[in-house]
This record gives C-alpha cells, structure tokens and sequence, in this order.
C-alpha cells in the first residue's frame, strides 16, 4: 500500500514537471535565447555583412536587395515581407538610402515594425550627414556613409548596440566580436590615408557614374566627381553626359572607374567621348557575389582602395 502511494506521488511529481518543462518551452519559444538564432532582416549586402561580422554565430540573416542590385529603390518580395515580420531585429542603413519608392518605410509598415519601439536601427546612426548639391536635392542626405571606412566602424558599432539591445544575454561575445572586427576596419583605414598619400594631391580625382564618394573623398582627400549624384534621379542624360565630359577634359583627368552595381553604358560612353580610360571596376552600393571580388565589407573596400590608387598612379 505504502509502495503503491509513493509510486503514485512519483507519477504526479512527473507530471508536474512535465506540465514545468512544457510552459517553459513555451515560453522560450519566442525568446531568443536558449540556442536559438537572432533572426535578423538588413537591407542590403555591405549592412549584412557588418551584421554578420559583429554577431558570427548567434545571428541568422536575411538579406534584401540582392548582391549586384540597387538598395536604393528595391521591391520586396512576399518572402521578404514574411522574413522582415518574424524578425527579432532589422538593421537598414538610413542617411535617405533606402528612400526610393518608399519601399522601406512601406515594408516595415506592411511588416508591423513601424512603431517608436520596434527593433528597427539605423546603421549611420551617429554619422555626420553630407548633403546632396543637385540642384532641387540640396538638403538631402547622401547616403553613401560606407565608403569612407571610419563610418564603417560606426556601423559596427550600432550592429553591436543593437544586437545587445535585442540580445542581451549574449552581450560579451557580441563586444568581442566587434572590437575584433573593429580593430581590423582600424588598420585598413589607416593603410588607405598611407596609401593615398603617395599620389598627388591634385590627382585625387575620382569620376565615377554615381557620385557616391563624397564621404570617401572627405576621409581620403579626393575630389569626387560623377555623371550622375544619386541613383534616384535620371541617369545618364545628354546634359549630365556634357558636363562630365566637360570636366574630364578641363581638368586632364587620366581614369574613370566604374561601380559594379551600375548600368556600364553611360560611362563607356564618357570613355569614348573622352578618350579617357575606365582604369577598373569599384564597389559601392553592393558586394561582391560570394568568392569573387569584394565579397566583404573590408574585400570590397581594398578593392576600391588598390583599384583607385593603381588607376591614378602613372
Ligand atoms: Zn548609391
């Protein structure tokens, strides 16, 4: 009788550590600790792979604009918006990139992390904005922040805030992580002021299709100058044509370059009407696909670095 009510007690005990066990997985099921992935949503390859970096093992990512597209005007696809709506975090570059169509403010909106506390931060947080100079985009932002790697570091200082933010118990690795990967960005911005150094001042003429380096130019000493300022405007007009053609030749300019993320025909048609070579491919608004040229933050950007510095050097 005494065996049979110690069984039966066991019996209740095991269930009650069941029903236990059960609420806690429950619960647990929308945490993100306990093993599971940071599900993570970044609007275009270079904010990926920052993400990547400073989160390594604990972050599972789903990218937006595809590797080699244009971030500036993207559309979501019904994966994406499903994606983006089950995601602990969204990290978006900010400075007016994602602006075009609307289409992330549209997408977090449809994806409910629309609100002033939704886990939505911004890369360039903390980045001082340089301004567009066509005339009627005066006062807009330039977004391309990222070319000029002291942003960079920026950047991966707001993934590792907000990865704590969201991730709290994980806060050391995600310090370690950062700091490492930091202090790698450190070295190349420096390698890129000693590179640059060797060529002349006024040889630090940088004519690409977008005007994307102003940022760029400021940290390294160049002068930008494009066909085009920004991917959201027409591109490639007779009159933008003219007056590039019109500076390379008043200014003797020896290279173009050209982005791996553009249209090539309006700079082969500057090349042709200048005589001027394309001296090489640079990265701006997209990696590099996987394996190939510039498939990282920091690949990308010694690309850009070896290319501009080759292309001027005589
Ligand atoms: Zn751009």
């Amino acid at each position: 009788m005494v065996k049979k009510n110690v069984i039966l007690t066991l019996i209740l005990l095991f269930g009650i550590f069941l029903l236990a066990a059960c609420s806690q997985e429950k619960e647990s099921g929308s945490s993100i600790s306990n093993g599971d992935k940071v599900q993570v949503v970044t609007t275009y390859s270079i904010v990926y792979d920052i993400v990547q970096n400073v989160g390594g093992d604990l972050v599972e990512i789903h990218s937006l604009a595809p590797i080699g597209s244009n971030p500036h005007e993207y559309d979501p696809l019904p994966e994406d918006v499903q994606k983006t709506t089950d995601a602990d975090v969204v990290f978006y570059n900010g400075l007016n990139l994602e602006a075009g169509n609307a289409w992330f403010d549209k997408l977090m909106e449809t994806a409910g992390k629309d609100g002033d506390d939704a886990p939505v931060f911004r890369m360039s947080e903390g980045v001082e904005p340089m301004y567009l100079t066509t005339e009627g985009k005066e006062g807009e932002e330039d977004p391309h922040a990222w070319l000029s790697i002291k942003n960079g570091i920026k950047y991966a200082e707001n993934a590792r805030d907000g990865l704590i933010k969201i991730d709290p118990e994980n806060e050391e690795i995600y310090r370690k992580n950062a700091e490492e990967y930091i202090s790698k960005l450190e070295t190349l911005h420096a390698s890129a002021i000693e590179q640059f150094n060797e060529l002349p001042a006024e040889e630090r003429i940088l004519v690409t299709s977008e005007g994307a380096f102003k940022y760029f130019s400021e940290a390294y000493g160049f002068r930008a100058e494009y066909i085009w300022e920004i991917n959201q405007e027409n591109q490639g007009t007779p009159d933008q044509i003219t007056r590039i053609v019109d500076i390379i030749k008043e200014e003797g300019i020896k290279g173009l370059f050209l982005e791996t993320s553009i249209d090539p025909r309006s700079m082969e048609a500057v090349a042709d009407e200048t005589g001027v070579t394309i001296m090489g491919k640079v990265f701006t608004d997209s990696l590099g696909a996987p394996g190939e040229d510039g498939d990282t933050y920091i690949n990308m950007m010694k690309w850009n670095i070896n290319t501009i510095k080759d292309g001027l050097t005589k």
